[in-house]
């Protein structure tokens, strides 16, 4: 075999994963069709996690000297209850950074190919090269080139939700819900914002928050089924949706938009099975939730990572390396699966039940409280804890969750 590990795709996911596994020594070849720097249909909000994995593998330096703002306070409107605050600090982090992917990814391009990886750039991957039931390879062409074949160990698809390694291995998903939201998002000049926000409407979440360039991002998220009505007229319903939030739809029309609005449907919720007989999957490829609640990159960093332990410690004890990545399942699965309900919840936006806002309210005067409750968003504090009585006792004592009760069985309040 030429190669340890072929990677295809070269973003989040895989760049990610091939910075690793090189920095371990491991030959590794990553394939993408496109060309660094490249943007993508997403927006970029990397939480407080994965801005930690960046500062850990030494590329939060190259992130700031692009002019990336940290965030570190932020600002969530629920249908009229505010909680402000600052995120907890994560393994040496304690802010958000929303870089464009023209700049994120190829950092990590880059960071992959000095620890020795080899990155075709332009190059299509096309199908995959099986010895018997084992994926051994790919075959596929640089742009304008001659179609060639590469053989390797492993190969890993980090190509994305559309994953065409996914479909050719037959990746079994599971987990799955339907399509829940549309996204619409632009770039405002002039619309400085001193922390990141955040509105829950019924029907409605946008997010506003600082990118590079001086400029701000602002993100619609609406329900599937309205898509048909919005395209017809995108930026009147986008800038209709901003007037929901309090003066947010005032600030952005005072300010210039900078780049066209992108408008999507395709915003899928699913787990697939991500490994089999010489193939793995990570990032997009493995797991996809509604970018609603802006998980996906931290996502992919971090299983970027739980893969190339998996891959370098079954290589470690002279295996094949793809012989531990059962564990790499139940680790990904594990890590993801709570804030992947959590998501598929956020993308009904529905309204706020009666026991939501009492809790909401009972927060917002408890600034620390809120700060571990921003932290949940943001995968810093386990999202679980909301769910537990415990919490619930601690946040509202003995006869606020006697109130609760009251309010849950359709009583006095609301
Ligand atoms: C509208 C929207 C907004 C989002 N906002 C956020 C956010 O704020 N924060 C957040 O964390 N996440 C967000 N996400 C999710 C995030 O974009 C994804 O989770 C993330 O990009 C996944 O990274 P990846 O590397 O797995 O896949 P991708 O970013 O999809 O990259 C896959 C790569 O594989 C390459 N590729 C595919 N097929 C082939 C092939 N056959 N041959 C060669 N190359 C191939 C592609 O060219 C591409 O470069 C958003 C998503 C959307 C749609």
């Amino acid at each position: 075999m030429a190669y340890d590990v072929i990677v295809v795709g070269a973003r989040v996911a895989g760049a990610a994963t091939a910075l690793l596994l090189a920095r371990r020594g491991v030959r590794v070849l990553t394939v993408d069709r496109a060309r660094f720097p490249s943007d993508t249909l997403s927006t970029h909000q990397v939480q407080v996690p994965g801005v930690a994995r960046l500062r850990r593998w030494g590329l939060l330096g190259e992130l700031d000297a692009a002019g990336t703002p940290a965030t570190r306070e932020v600002r969530m409107d629920f249908e009229g209850i505010v909680l402000s605050g600052r995120f907890p600090p994560y393994d040496g982090a304690d802010a958000l950074y929303s870089p464009r992917r023209t700049v994120l990814d190829t950092v990590l391009v880059r960071a992959a190919r000095e620890a020795g990886a080899e990155i075709r750039e332009g190059f299509a991957a096309e199908e995959l090269v099986w010895s018997r039931d084992r994926v051994v390879g790919i075959a596929g062409r640089q742009r304008g080139g001659a179609r060639c074949t590469e053989t390797a160990g492993l190969v890993v698809g980090a190509d994305g939700k559309r994953s065409l390694v996914a479909s050719a291995v037959g990746a079994r998903r599971y987990r799955e819900r339907p399509i829940a939201t549309m996204a619409c998002y632009t770039y405002w000049h002039g619309v400085p914002m001193a922390a990141g926000e955040l509105y829950l409407r019924p029907g409605r979440a946008v997010a506003a928050f600082p990118t590079n360039d001086g400029l701000t991002m602002v993100y619609v998220a609406a329900p599937i089924a309205e898509f048909a009505r919005f395209r017809t007229a995108v930026e009147e319903h986008y800038l209709a949706s901003l007037d929901r939030c309090g003066d947010l739809g005032m600030w952005v029309r005072a300010g210039r938009r900078a780049e066209r609005l992108r408008t999507t449907p395709d915003l899928p919720q699913l787990f697939r099975v991500p490994y089999g007989p010489g193939w793995a999957l990570v990032g997009d490829a493995g797991v996809v939730m509604d970018p609603v609640s802006a998980q996906g990159i931290g996502n992919a960093l971090r299983d970027a990572e739980l893969l190339a332990d998996a891959i370098t410690s079954a290589m470690a004890r002279g295996r094949p390396p793809d012989a531990h990545l059962a564990g790499y399942h139940r680790r990904r699965d594990a890590a993801v699966r709570p804030m992947y309900d959590f998501t598929a919840g956020l993308a009904a936006l529905d309204p706020l039940r009666r026991a939501q806002r009492y809790l909401l309210a009972a927060l917002r005067d408890r600034p620390a409280e809120a700060d571990r409750f921003l932290g949940a968003f943001a995968g810093v504090t386990p999202i679980r804890q909301y769910r537990s009585p415990r919490t619930a006792l601690r946040l509202l004592g003995v006869r606020g969750l006697a109130g609760l009760a009251v309010a849950a069985a359709g009583g006095r309040l609301g």
